[in-house]
C-alpha cells in the first residue's frame, strides 16, 4: 500500500526525526523517491530546522555587549 503525499505529510514529523515504525518509514522513502512535491517538501523542512536552529544557537549566545549597555542607559535615563 502506498502512502499519498497528505498520509505522508502526517507522519512528516516522525519521519524526519526517525521515531516512525519501519515499515512506515519504507514507504515514506518510497514515496518520496517517487513524488517531486513531498520532495521538495522534505528539502523546505530540513532547511526551515537549519535555519531555526541557527536562531535558537545565536539566543545561547546571550544579548550582545553594546545592545545590553544600551538597555541599562535607558533605564538609568540621563
Ligand atoms: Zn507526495
Amino acid at each position: 500500500m502506498a502512502l499519498t503525499c497528505q498520509e505522508l505529510i502526517a507522519i512528516f514529523g516522525d519521519y524526519h526525526s526517525g521515531s516512525l515504525a519501519v515499515d512506515l518509514a519504507v514507504l515514506a522513502e518510497l514515496h518520496l523517491l517517487g513524488c517531486l512535491e513531498c520532495a521538495d517538501y522534505l528539502k523546505s523542512y530540513e532547511e526551515t530546522i537549519r535555519l531555526s536552529k541557527i536562531a535558537f544557537a545565536s539566543l545561547d549566545d546571550g544579548v550582545p555587549e553594546n545592545v545590553a549597555r544600551a538597555i541599562l542607559q535607558k533605564q538609568t535615563g540621563t
